[in-house]
């Protein structure tokens, strides 16, 4: 899944779960959640946050791999353990937990897949999903752009 997808799909969430009352509506919770999105391919220095952050992703690649720990079950425990310590008040920590989910959930998608089990190195994949830039990624992408020009209309 590509960056921009990636990012689409973590702020489409968050603003999906502003509109049922369970987020914030604000811009630093949507921006976590984008932020959040793109944060587990800080295993990459060559991917959007790899290349800002390159003196954290050069090691954590050179030590994990790409779609190593980032992508397993290990950080979404870590991550949902930082939502539940959450009172609510701190809403961009939730929705960049939220970003985070969402960015395996579109890798698991893929034909690469996502291993969940890491250490294991079985990668996971999702019965029905696409290749990454694929036409289906591209209309998935452009119709999440569509739900968030509309949500944001009210
Ligand atoms: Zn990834």
């Amino acid at each position: 899944m590509m960056a921009p997808t990636h990012f689409v799909f973590g702020v489409t969430t968050a603003l999906g779960l502003s509109q049922l009352g369970w987020l914030e509506a604000s811009i630093p919770v949507f921006a976590a959640a984008g932020f959040g999105s793109l944060l587990p391919d800080i295993d990459h220095p060559g991917s959007v946050v790899g290349r800002r952050l390159w003196f954290v992703s050069i090691p954590v690649a050179m030590i994990f791999g790409h779609r190593g720990i980032t992508h397993s079950l290990i950080a979404v425990v870590a991550i949902s353990a930082a939502i539940a310590w959450q009172t609510g008040s701190q809403q961009w920590i939730v929705a960049l937990a939220i970003g985070y989910l969402t960015h395996l959930m579109g890798d698991w998608l893929t034909p690469s897949g996502v291993p969940f089990l890491w250490p294991n190195r079985r990668k996971f994949v999702s019965p029905i999903g696409f290749k990454t830039n694929s036409i289906a990624e591209n209309i998935c992408l452009v119709a999440m752009i569509a739900v968030d020009v509309y949500g944001l209309r009210g």
